[in-house]
């Protein structure tokens, strides 16, 4: 896939001067989202406005840091704009808030598309045969590459918030990859046990797709059957969108998720109505 890029701004300034110039410095750095902008895309996110006052601004610094250090630019003619960039880095920095900024690390571009966009796939299977596909996407996260997002797919989100988030989802694809290949299986933090993530996510994707052959409704994405790698991503996703439905369904599951990301949705955000 070929994407047009372009380096992105880096925001340099030198403190100098008495205390005036200095509290204007450390202003306007901090301004890299305007307050009106920062509280109309807040909006976007019901987790984001649920956080205290001291996590909502330590969510805007790591905001104003994701553009400081990604680029953006927009594919098929998008221009990208100011409100765009903020919407993305504020649901992108959610999943981060308690982790850090470099578990962004290895990657440096966001590129946006107005709508779905194309991608040609190729894979070998295990009989060394080669596959090719065709698949319209609405985001991709490639490894150590560029991020890739649909506008048209974020701003059905925000017309009618439900439990997608597709900047989480890819983020959390990026999360998955940090330790290798895409499976689920995130770097967990030294006070985590590898066995118990691994039985309790396996034992929860086998039930999920069990409940679906059967008819049933497990209540999330029926996309995070695909493969563990998206179950993961989708119950990312889930548990800052409707984490009662992921605690209710998979509660080991939530627990680990809440481990890992190390926040816990649910004691913020009322249960979903059904
Ligand atoms: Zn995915």
């Amino acid at each position: 896939m070929t994407v047009p890029r372009k380096s992105s701004p880096r925001r340099t300034g030198r403190a100098a001067g008495g205390l005036k110039r200095l509290l204007h410095l450390r202003r306007s750095r901090c301004d890299g989202i305007a307050d009106a902008l920062w509280s109309r895309i807040l909006r976007t996110s019901r987790y984001a406005q649920s956080l205290n006052a001291s996590d909502r601004q330590r969510l805007r610094e790591l905001a104003n840091r994701l553009l400081r250090e990604k680029s953006f630019s927009g594919a098929a003619g998008l221009v990208v704009t100011n409100a765009m960039r903020a919407r993305v880095a504020l649901h992108a920095c959610l999943p981060v808030l308690n982790l850090g900024p470099d578990y962004y690390a290895g990657w440096d571009s966001i590129v946006i598309y107005p709508g779905d966009f194309r991608v040609h796939d190729e894979y070998t299977d295990e009989h060394g045969i080669v596959h090719r596909e065709i698949m319209d996407l609405c985001g991709q996260s490639l490894s150590h590459g560029p991020m890739v997002l649909s506008w048209e797919a974020m701003r059905d989100e925000d017309e009618a918030p439900a439990d997608h988030d597709l900047v989480i989802h890819e983020c959390a694809h990026k999360l998955d990859v940090l330790n290798g290949d895409a499976n689920g299986f995130p770097p967990l933090h030294p006070d985590m046990d590898v066995r118990e993530w691994s039985r309790d996510f396996q034992a929860a994707y086998d039930w999920f797709r069990a409940a679906l052959e059967a008819g049933g409704d497990p209540g999330v994405d029926p996309y995070a059957s695909e493969d563990p790698a998206e179950f993961f991503a989708v119950l990312s996703e889930t548990f800052f969108t409707a984490p009662h439905r992921v605690n209710d369904t998979f509660p080991a599951v939530y627990k680990h998720l809440q481990h890992f990301y190390r926040q816990d949705p649910c004691r913020y955000l009322p249960r979903e109505s059904s």
